[in-house]
């Protein structure tokens, strides 16, 4: 049987151009993504897609480099071997040097006769940060900037408040705000999305959102895998620059933005920004660092770079003061997830107490988990009475909703939403360049606290350092394979 996600929204017919388009990022997900786009009839053979990069390689090598990537659409489709055939017809590899500016004259013939058209040109950046200014200056030369061309880029957005500063001066000196998406993939996950569908859509979630009846709220990025050959990257950036910059206060913002008066792009990043400028500034005591065990060896080098980092983070606004927001994520821990747990105050009083029949577990609070991955999909743990004749015994049930039961389809992933809202001039799922500064502002005081703490080895498999803020971890932290069922 085919899959196909519920509904597809047409999109205009489009130029992509990806620069570094042989490179990891764009084999393992831009193209991937439009190629189920493809399949799914939301991309037609009308769209041109061209991968640039410095060395010329044969069309036929780049498609055998990407076919493994593009196993899981080609196993889904009956006719998969056809789309795949007319996919490749759409592609044109173009060696174009963006530091020398050489073989760009081609580019400019080959897409340049769109350039009256309402038809958009997104010029996706897949290459490293230092070269976003020469790209943005070369496409200015060729005159490849009018109003229907989008520029996308994605993390790192700088090495810190001063760097992004550079990097938005870059682009701003060619493109417009309008014109540019800045890629948080994290964004275009439909859990993520569902996060508001579920705050702004509903009514019984609002009246509790806040300090009166949520306790804490919890985000955990827990990864099984190491720096491995990243290491000499990594070791520059941390945790707290890699993860929690972007992917996690993106994740705060969403849980504790007021509701917009409109689902707009500009209404909802004016939220998210008053969330990152309310972020109660964090002292020693609000950071817990960690590294594992075999990380200097896999660097073969001395490190104090955190592999893992908890932070016990503050709101300052009528809605969330004096509610704690504990944010973790970490490499080599024992198991991979990303979920959001947002834990209810305890009930103000129990009349089950005297009956005697309620246990420990019969008294946990109510909590609503939101899971980005593994098996994305929203919880909400709720109280019960167990079936039976056996008086008023209290049990922990869930209402589960899986998105994969639900829908019974597959979920896209982020990049073929973003894609997708690229050609569309969507910008709400991007982030807006004083969002990326107002993140800086924030984690560049906790980056500097960090590097003076040595962290805290910790075992691989494990979840992390023991201890967090003056307490052991488990009675902050909730165990995320109790949700997962790993
Ligand atoms: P990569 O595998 O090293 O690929 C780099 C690509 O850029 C190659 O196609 C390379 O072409 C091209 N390139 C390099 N210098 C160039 C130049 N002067 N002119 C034109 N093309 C040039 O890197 P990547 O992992 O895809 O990452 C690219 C960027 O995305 C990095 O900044 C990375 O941090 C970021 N990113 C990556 C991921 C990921 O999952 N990989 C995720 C998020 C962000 P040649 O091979 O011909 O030199």
């Amino acid at each position: 049987m085919e899959k196909s996600i519920p509904q597809t929204a047409l999109v205009p017919d489009s130029d992509y151009v990806i620069f570094g388009g042989t490179g990891d990022l764009a084999l393992r997900k831009i193209f991937p993504a439009l190629f189920w786009r493809f399949c799914d009839g939301q991309l037609t053979s009308k769209v041109r897609l061209i991968a640039v990069a410095r060395n010329s390689i044969p069309l036929d090598v780049f498609l055998e480099r990407l076919r493994p990537f593009c196993e899981e659409a080609l196993n889904s489709y009956e006719n998969a071997e056809t789309y795949w055939a007319r996919f490749a017809e759409l592609l044109t590899i173009m060696p174009i040097d963006i530091a020398t500016g050489e073989g760009g004259a081609e580019l400019a013939q080959h897409i340049g006769d769109k350039k009256d058209d309402a038809r958009p040109t997104i010029f996706y950046l897949a290459v490293a940060p230092a070269l976003f200014g020469s790209a943005c200056k070369l496409l200015s030369e060729l005159d490849l900037v009018w109003p229907q061309s989008r520029l996308v880029v994605e993390k790192p957005l700088g090495h810190d408040y001063e760097t992004a500063q550079q990097i938005n001066s870059q682009l701003k000196a060619v493109f417009a705000e309008e014109q540019i998406y800045r890629i948080d993939h994290y964004l275009g996950k439909e859990t993520v999305q569902n996060l508001m569908a579920l705050r702004f859509a509903n009514v019984i979630f609002e009246s509790q959102w806040n300090n009166k009846s949520i306790d804490h709220v919890q985000i955990t990025v827990a990864e099984t895998v190491g720096v491995g050959e990243r290491a000499a990257y990594y070791d520059q950036a941390g945790a707290l620059r890699d993860m929690v910059q972007n992917h996690i206060l993106q994740l705060v913002c969403l849980v504790a933005m007021e509701p917009p008066s409109h689902f707009t792009a500009d209404q909802v990043r004016d939220e998210k920004l008053r969330v990152l400028q309310a972020l109660r500034p964090l002292t020693k005591q609000d950071i817990v660092t960690g590294q594992y065990q075999d990380y200097e060896r896999e660097l073969d080098g001395v490190s104090n770079t955190e592999t893992y980092v908890a932070l016990r983070m503050g709101i300052e606004n009528w809605r969330w003061a004096g509610v704690p927001f504990y944010i973790r994520t970490g490499k080599k821990l024992s198991v991979r997830a990303s979920e959001i747990v947002i834990t209810f105050k305890p009930k103000p009083h129990d009349i089950f107490k005297k009956s005697g029949d309620i246990s420990a577990e019969g008294d946990l609070p109510n909590r609503l988990i939101i899971r980005l991955q593994p098996q994305e999909g929203l919880k909400l743990q709720l109280i019960s009475k167990a079936p039976g004749p056996g008086g008023m015994r209290l049990f922990p049930s869930e209402l589960n909703l899986s998105f994969n039961d639900t829908f019974s389809a597959r979920l896209p992933d982020a990049y073929e939403r973003l894609l997708m809202d690229t050609a569309r001039g969507n910008q709400t799922l991007f982030m807006r360049h004083d969002e990326v500064l107002a993140a800086w502002s924030f984690i560049d005081p906790v980056i500097k606290i960090a590097s003076q703490m040595a962290p805290t080895l910790y075992r691989q498999g494990t979840l992390g350092p023991n201890d967090h803020f003056g307490s052991d971890s488990d009675s902050i932290w909730i165990d995320p394979s109790e949700n997962s069922g790993q």
